[in-house]
């Protein structure tokens, strides 16, 4: 469903994204790792129309997107989990999730999701019972689950997660991974970006690896974790 080709992004001089090209099968689950700085959070950019690419293409269900805004992306059924939580304070959680699905323009005709639909969106992560709580009283997996339940408001067909397990425990990483298999087998595909393997190797298909904005390496994430290259990259950094 979605196929990113010769991707290139620069930053001025700075190359984030090096002709770099992965692809995502429906149904799948693939695991987008790389050390800190590598370039993954600048490929979901590019993918969600954030960031113009400098060079390359993105399609998604064949269909030309590299140039498309994020709303267009969007209303085509892709939707990205930030890397960093975005929650306005000053609304509940409902409305957070609300709020989310007004440039969405099917559903902002009718002035947004319903109650029904809000708790819904809500109950697929677990989070039904915080709905009238507000983002800063919540623990921050619970928070993390309020911007999933944010990109789930949108219906995604594609949903691109930015390092969804950072700062949650053990239990929490279980817990969530367990979450989102229950996505996969509502029909929705998947990429997931990590540092590293951790609550990727149960979860993922398939695992690529950035490194410098460069692709390194593909394959089961056994074969990954065994992957001489792959230590090597992560040897400078936190380890895989
Ligand atoms: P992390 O694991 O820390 O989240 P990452 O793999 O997501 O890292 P990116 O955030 O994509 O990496 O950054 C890749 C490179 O591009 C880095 O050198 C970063 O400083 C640079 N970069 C990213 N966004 C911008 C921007 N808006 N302006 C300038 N440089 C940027
Ligand atoms: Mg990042």
């Amino acid at each position: 469903v979605l196929e990113v080709e010769h991707l290139t992004k620069k930053f001025g001089g700075l190359v984030a994204v090096d002709d770099f090209s992965f692809e995502v099968d429906e149904g799948e689950i693939v695991g987008l790792i790389g050390p800190n700085g590598s370039g993954k959070s600048t490929v979901f950019n590019c993918i969600m129309g954030i960031y113009g690419v400098t060079a390359g293409s993105i399609r998604f269900n064949g269909t030309d997107i590299t140039d498309d805004s994020t709303h267009q992306v969007v209303n085509k059924g892709l939707s990205r989990v930030s890397q960093e939580s975005n929650p306005i304070d000053s609304m509940s959680v409902a409305g957070n999730i609300k709020l989310f699905t007004l440039p969405n323009s099917i559903v902002s005709l009718r002035g947004g999701a319903s109650q029904a639909e809000i708790y819904d969106y809500a109950s697929r992560i677990d989070i039904e019972d915080d709905l009238q709580e507000m983002p800063d009283e919540l623990p921050h997996a619970d928070v993390r689950r309020l911007e999933i339940a944010k990109a789930l408001a949108t219906e995604p067909e594609l949903m691109l997660l930015d390092e969804p397990f950072a700062g949650m425990n053990q239990a929490e990483i279980g817990e969530l991974a367990a979450q989102i298999e229950r996505f996969r087998e509502e029909g929705m595909t998947m990429v997931v970006v990590d540092h590293n393997m951790g609550g990727l190797m149960e979860l993922v298909d398939r695992v690529v690896v950035l490194n410098n904005g460069d692709f390194l390496a593909s394959g089961t994430p056994e074969e990954i974790a065994e992957d001489d290259a792959v230590q090597e990259a992560y040897l400078a950094g936190e380890g895989l």
